[in-house]
């Protein structure tokens, strides 16, 4: 598969990866200052291979360092393992691992065993009486992953199979019992990786002798990230996979019922189901997204008549937000009349680069002109409502400014914010679509909006790019800052509020009956 195509990296994947590291790196110099000596630091960058550090590893853990930070593990020879960790604590004439991580690892309860960042060893915990553990599989399968790596090289603690990580919080290191039956089934992590390296080893050791695979792709959630989607999805097309219309985990049930492709499923009589449907899959619902997809329609229509709220004055609104950094533009589109503000787009913005106070001024420009425009529309006799596609994010980034920022001038209180998210005048495009159409490809805006006939000017429109076109837009990189790309980014923003205008009038008007109804097909 080396020369396969591939989509492009995720942006939204980078940024995490990003986040991460300054995270780590962030630890690591906490932890430095507090070991001083005993601590000691493997290499990293250009120039040094990944031979050198593992070599600088193995020579830090014969030597006995008490702290090895960044650590390489030998390669694993015999069981084809190779890996690293962010520490190595010594312990019990060996090493254990420890992870850190930009995720919570615990959760507020009690009963985990956390010792402080300054002592670093399962020796010094303690039952905590504020935390319980958060289970995080994935962090559970890499410790004991290292703890193999360092089995395999002999510097392995002797004992029961333990390993740390340092969360988000990063105010303790939990300690994981990898040999506790807390996996489903009563099963240990030590025995969830060693069959899931099992399965892996063995699906690899098929392809590289180009035997029958042991793998084969099935459209999930992952596969919008993943770079080998553009493989995936040709192989899945091929097949008329029946992946391609139901969930992963409904899909799977279908398969062992032995409905494969999407034909299987569109032939299907949802009133007399076959035994051993998955209970959570709505059978009607698939079998009509399965005829759809047959007759290449991205949509088909649920109801006879969409129910699309309406108003005198309408805002459109969509904010952009870059990672967990802040929210840093909300563009509003207002139409209607009679309000004495000129109609057309407007955008609330703060160019510097997030996290920045700045945002809380554009924040509070925004919602004093959109409660401005509320109040002169009643003030006027109309009625008011603001629209948006997917409430999850906008109500996010209003809620958690108001936080974030209470005090600043402007800024709403969190009450305030949450009394216009409840109240009629705040519309989710989102949950109307979803009630209205069955939606063969995805519900997202860049989907459905084009079927409204709304097309957006720039060809790279898509939520990935934009996080791009903001790193140039800002300098986040260290490079000049592009002024382009912010005219870039108020286009796309402009253009996706105008997508939620287009969408909502063109499902209140005489022409969404233009979209097949389910009862036709
Ligand atoms: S099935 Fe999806 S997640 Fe798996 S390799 Fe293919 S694209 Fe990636």
């Amino acid at each position: 598969m080396v020369d396969a195509p591939r989509a492009p990296a995720d942006p939204a994947g980078q940024q995490r990866s990003a986040d991460a590291a300054e995270h780590r790196r962030r630890i690591g110099a906490e932890l430095a200052r507090l070991f001083g000596s005993d601590w000691m630091e493997i290499p990293a960058g250009p120039g040094v291979s990944n031979a050198d550090r593992e070599r600088a590893t193995l020579g830090a853990m014969r030597a006995g360092a008490r702290f090895i930070w960044n650590a390489a593990l030998p390669r694993d020879p015999v069981g084809g393992r190779r890996g690293r960790i962010d520490l190595l604590v010594r312990a019990n004439e060996g090493y254990l691992p420890v992870l850190v991580v930009r995720h919570k690892v615990t959760d507020p309860g009690t009963g985990a065993r956390t010792s402080p960042l300054s002592d670093p060893q399962p020796t010094g915990s303690r039952s905590d009486p504020l935390r319980k553990v958060r289970a995080q599989p994935r962090d559970q399968l890499r410790l004991v992953h290292t703890r193999a790596l360092l089995q395999a090289c002999g510097q392995a603690a002797i004992g029961r199979a333990t390993g740390g990580a340092i969360g988000l919080d990063a105010d303790v290191v939990l300690w994981h019992d990898l040999e506790a039956p807390t996996w489903p089934g009563g099963r240990t992590a030590v025995a969830e990786y060693e069959s899931r390296f099992g399965d892996r080893l063995a699906i690899a050791d098929a392809a590289a002798a180009q035997a029958q695979p042991l793998a084969q792709p099935s459209r999930i959630m992952d596969c919008r990230s993943c770079p080998w989607w553009p493989v995936c999805e040709h192989a899945l097309t091929e097949a008329r996979d029946v992946s391609l219309v139901v969930r992963g985990e409904d899909a799977t049930a279908l398969r062992a019922l032995g409905i494969r492709t999407v034909d299987e499923l569109a032939a299907l009589n949802p009133a007399t189901p076959p035994p051993g449907v998955p209970p959570g899959l709505l059978l009607a619902d698939a079998v009509v997204l399965a005829k759809a997809w047959l007759a290449n329609l991205l949509v088909v229509r649920r109801v006879l008549e969409p129910d699309v709220p309406r108003a005198d004055v309408e805002v459109d609104v969509d904010m952009e937000s870059f990672g967990e950094s802040g929210a840093y533009l909300w563009g509003a589109q207002l139409s209607g009349p009679g309000i004495d503000e000129p109609a057309g787009y407007r955008a609330f913005v703060t160019w510097d680069p997030l996290p920045t106070r700045d945002e809380a001024r554009s924040f509070a420009e925004f919602w004093r002109w959109l409660s401005n425009v509320a109040s002169r529309a009643h003030a006027a006799g109309h009625t008011f409502r603001a629209y948006c596609y997917n409430e999850l994010a906008e109500n996010r980034w209003l809620l958690g400014s108001a936080d974030r920022f209470a005090g600043e001038p402007g800024v709403p209180g969190r009450r305030e914010v949450q009394k216009f998210i409840d109240s009629d005048a705040w519309v989710d495009m989102f949950r109307i679509v979803s009630d209205t159409f069955l939606c063969a490809k995805g519900k997202g805006l860049k989907t459905i909006a084009p079927v409204a006939g709304f097309h957006w000017r720039d060809a790279e429109a898509s939520g990935e790019n934009s996080m791009r076109w903001y790193r140039d837009a800002v300098g986040l990189d260290g490079d000049p800052v592009r002024l382009d790309q912010r005219q870039r980014l108020l286009a796309y923003n402009e253009d996706d509020v105008r997508a939620t205008q287009t969408l909502r009038e063109w499902m209140s008007s005489p022409a969404i009956r233009d979209v097949p109804y389910i009862g036709d097909l």
